[in-house]
């Protein structure tokens, strides 16, 4: 009998039991349990696991692994945890999971682009003050990362008529978008950027990137969302060129802990538009599709999706 699939997580047990009709509905012909439900014997046997912030105890004492299968996009945390030696990982890559997260990107742009920041601050002072109106075409966005978020919120951007461009690792051949990489690209995207947009994963390379001195490159009046991870981002040296009126407004998804501590700045920080980690969720539905597709081609063909690159860190 094929060994059952093993789902790991430490979500709270409504929402594994959720997680678990969904999966089991994409995979009617798999038999998936939860860690605790299996026996020694299937500990030893499970090939696949499928996780969702799992204790990294339980996903090595799956000795018999070939792979595991992440319901996440961001892999950052269950990356550090496992260790360089865990088996292969595959990260969850949804079309559904990059529109919703296009329609952030666009939705958090326009915010920026039709002075809402502004408009909220002059009614709480009850002050009756128009802005002058810009047109996309006149707006320019950089996107951090290009992979399956990014290229997709580029798209999005694109259709809706602001100027945009791209950096990530490898040089991209894009029709119509200025691709950017290296440090002197970084440097070109940064300046060059009326809002940086970040959607990059967060490795060694890219921890601490968004620091003051590549703040302060960024134009006088600019603004900055961040829809990937918190640590891309110095927060003080944010806070400092925020208060040193360089820049004009962040818009942030994600931080280095999270739920933000009641002591952060941030909240009430008049320049900062704080978000609790929404702008791109999991749809289940759609997942879960995705998890059973992966599966069964592994079945049948013996081959993986993309995995993660451990020594990349994405
Ligand atoms: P992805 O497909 O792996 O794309 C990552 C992009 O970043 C690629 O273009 C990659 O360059 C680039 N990159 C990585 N390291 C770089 C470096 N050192 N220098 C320059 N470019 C670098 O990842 P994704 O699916 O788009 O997701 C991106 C991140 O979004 C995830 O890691 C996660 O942290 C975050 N996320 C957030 C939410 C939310 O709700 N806030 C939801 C889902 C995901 P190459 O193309 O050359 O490889």
């Amino acid at each position: 009998m094929i060994p059952p699939l093993a789902f790991v997580t430490r979500l709270d047990v409504e929402e594994e039991q959720t997680w678990l009709e969904i999966l089991r509905r994409a995979m009617p012909e798999e038999r998936i349990l939860p860690f605790r439900d299996l026996t020694g014997e299937e500990r030893r046997l499970a090939e696949i696991a499928i996780v969702a912030n799992p204790d990294p105890a339980d996903v090595a004492a799956l000795s018999g692994l070939s792979w595991i299968h992440s319901l996440w996009a961001g892999v950052e945390r269950l990356v550090l945890e496992l260790g360089v030696t865990a088996p292969p990982i595959v990260r969850l890559v949804d079309p559904e999971l990059s529109r919703v997260m296009g329609e952030a990107v666009l939705a958090w742009t326009y915010y920026l682009q039709r002075d809402m920041p502004a408009y909220r601050v002059s009614q709480a002072e009850k002050r009756w003050a128009p802005r002058d109106y810009r047109h996309p075409s006149e707006i320019t966005v950089g996107l951090l990362g290009m992979g399956a978020l990014g290229s997709e919120a580029a798209r999005r951007l694109m259709d809706a008529g602001f100027r945009v461009q791209g950096w990530s690792r490898s040089r991209k051949d894009l029709a119509e978008i200025v691709t950017l990489s290296g440090e002197d690209g970084l440097d070109t995207l940064l300046s060059t950027s009326d809002i940086t947009v970040c959607l990059l994963p967060l490795t060694v390379e890219t921890r601490g990137l968004l620091n003051f001195e590549r703040l302060k490159r960024m134009p006088e009046g600019a603004s900055l969302i961040n829809f990937a991870r918190g640590a891309i981002i110095v927060a003080d040296d944010l806070i400092r060129v925020l208060e040193s009126g360089h820049l004009d407004h962040a818009v942030l998804d994600v931080f280095e802990r999270e739920p933000l501590e009641a002591s952060s700045p941030f909240w009430t920080h008049p320049k900062v538009t704080v978000l609790p980690h929404i702008s791109a969720p999991t749809t289940p539905s759609s997942a879960a599709r995705i998890v059973a597709g992966n599966i069964a081609a592994w079945r049948r063909t013996g081959s993986l999706p993309q995995t993660v690159d451990r020594i990349r860190g994405y």
